[in-house]
């Protein structure tokens, strides 16, 4: 289970109908409870995508070690990332499944395909990057 504050949620909501007809991409920082594995976010980072298009995301490796440096100085712990997907639902495409390293690690996706109806889901991917499965995701009032 991963935990956003909705505030977090219209940010994500806001970069990413900004940065349309391109997909918006970020990172998010935040706890995980010993005990139970909850997840919580306590940072949404908003990253540029440095492809440009419509179809993938690419975060810089200035601003991935900028950012890990400033979730680590806060105390946090990286919990993965964010991005949207301007055409299509919200679920992981062939290419984001390969692109998901960590099996630990949440893939948040924003669909924006019905523009006045954006669609937030969590995924989590199975060790051969094979298998996505979604993720309980709260949203925290
Ligand atoms: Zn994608």
């Amino acid at each position: 289970m991963i935990r956003l504050k909705r505030e977090d949620v219209e940010r994500i909501i806001a970069h990413s109908r900004e940065n349309l007809p391109e997909e918006a991409c970020g990172l998010l920082g935040g706890t995980i409870d010993p005990e139970t594995g909850v997840k919580t976010v306590e940072e949404v980072y908003l990253l540029e995508n440095i492809d440009h298009t419509n179809e993938h995301f690419t975060i810089s490796p200035e601003d991935q070690f900028k950012t890990l440096k400033d979730i680590r100085a806060k105390g946090l712990q990286p919990l993965g990332n964010w991005h949207s997907h301007p055409e299509t639902p919200s679920r992981q495409s062939e290419e984001d499944k390969r692109l998901s390293y960590d099996s630990t690690a949440s893939y948040l996706i924003l669909s924006l395909q019905y523009r006045d109806a954006p669609v937030l889901k969590s995924f989590n991917i199975s060790e051969n990057q094979t298998v996505s499965t979604e993720e309980e995701l709260v949203i925290l009032d």
